[in-house]
């Protein structure tokens, strides 16, 4: 059974994530801010992170991609860039993922934002995984750090599956017995 034990539990994530709102609001003080979330990891996230945030903020979803099919590993490129829209110039945007890895994806999702006109760009990820590599942004607003393992749950995946766990887990898939990164 590939699914590992609970890493983060729902309870902590909801306690973790009214902190974040409240530094988020404190931060701006009711300016008007866009927030962007990334799907399809970001999408519980975001969705929890926002039933805390009572003032008046405009939403958006992108859907990009850095990982695809069966694998645990980046493919080292972000796509779906040309179906981004929405009303950035000239707002502060808030970007939401479930997690930040190589950093690759925030780092050109803010390059976009700032090429399209955004007054301000912020990034707030549930995790941090502590990778060897140095990453090339930093999140302004970090859920959790942790180790450089493969998690699933609470938004994110293993090809398609695992989303819908209420608490986030450890994933070994039975194929990294036989990759050398595991
Ligand atoms: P980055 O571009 O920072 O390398 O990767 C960001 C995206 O890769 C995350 O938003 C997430 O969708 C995916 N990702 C990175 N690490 C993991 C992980 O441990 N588990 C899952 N399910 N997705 C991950
Ligand atoms: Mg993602």
């Amino acid at each position: 059974m590939p699914l590992g034990e609970i890493l983060i539990s729902q309870k902590e994530i909801g306690r973790r994530t009214k902190m974040l709102a409240n530094e988020i609001r404190k931060h701006y003080q009711g300016s008007p801010v866009v927030f962007l979330g990334l799907l399809n990891g970001g999408l519980f996230f975001l969705a929890d992170l926002l039933r805390n945030i009572p003032d008046p903020v405009e939403v958006e979803c992108w859907r990009l991609k850095s990982y695809l099919g069966e694998t645990v590993h980046s493919s080292g490129k972000v796509n779906g860039f040309e179906h981004a829209s929405g009303h950035f110039k000239g707002n502060h945007v808030v970007v939401v993922d479930d997690i930040l890895d190589s950093g690759l994806t925030l780092s050109e999702v803010r390059a976009h934002l700032l090429n399209i006109g955004a007054q301000s760009v912020k990034t707030c990820v549930l995790l941090d995984k502590k990778r060897a590599s140095s990453q090339p942004v930093k999140a302004d607003w970090v859920g959790f750090e942790i180790a450089n393992q493969f998690v699933v749950g609470y938004g994110m995946d293993y090809n398609g599956y695992h989303r819908n766990l209420p608490d986030i887990h450890l994933f070994v898939p039975e194929t990294a017995k036989t990759e050398h990164k595991f």
